[in-house]
């Protein structure tokens, strides 16, 4: 294992230009603060299962148990295949990470809140982005924020603890 915990976070949130606007989400408040104590790992889904940037918008639809994810503006774009497939194969090289910083608000990185829609109306707004529901269902005590729960210090603080007390039993159990 690293000797710094390593904490995957969304890569739009560290600056680099991956969203579907080609426009920046950047944090440099967050990551600075971040990587006082970890090793960030910039993590993609959308353009890592080769989408373009800039790209059409994708939202989730269908039924909320198992939804699609299609484009917000056509929905003959539908990448739930290839986003499915990723999240399968790219789950197993996230075992030593220590944490996890989602994009809020994402269809593949939000944690919560991301509506589902049938015929352009929400039926469901408390889902989470695939890529971030497959971490959180497959890690299931690793410690996840978004960027808007590091807002303050103490948030930032709490996190960091959580993570810290996490790497501790995953190098306690390595060397158990
Ligand atoms: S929210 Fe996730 S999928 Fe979207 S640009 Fe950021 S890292 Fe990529």
């Amino acid at each position: 294992m690293s000797h710094r915990p390593v904490v995957a976070i969304s890569s739009c949130l560290l600056g680099q230009p991956v969203r579907y606007d080609g426009r920046l989400q950047h944090h440099p408040d967050i990551c600075q603060h971040l990587q006082q104590h970890f090793n960030l790992l910039a993590i993609c889904p959308e353009t890592e299962i080769g989408l373009p940037v800039p790209r059409p918008p994708v939202q989730l639809t269908g039924n909320p148990s198992r939804p699609r994810m299609t484009g917000r503006d056509n929905p003959d774009i539908d990448i739930t295949d290839s986003m499915r497939d990723y999240c399968q194969h790219k789950i197993h090289s996230l075992k030593h990470i220590s944490g996890y910083v989602f994009k809020s608000r994402s269809p593949s990185c939000g944690l919560e809140n991301i509506p589902v829609f049938e015929q352009n109306t929400v039926i469901d707004n408390n889902h989470a982005g695939l890529f971030a529901d497959t971490v959180i269902n497959t890690l299931a005590n690793l410690p996840v924020t978004e960027e808007t729960q590091l807002q303050t210090q103490a948030q930032r603080d709490n996190f960091i603890s959580q993570v810290l007390d996490y790497y501790a039993q995953q190098v306690h159990s390595n060397h158990g």
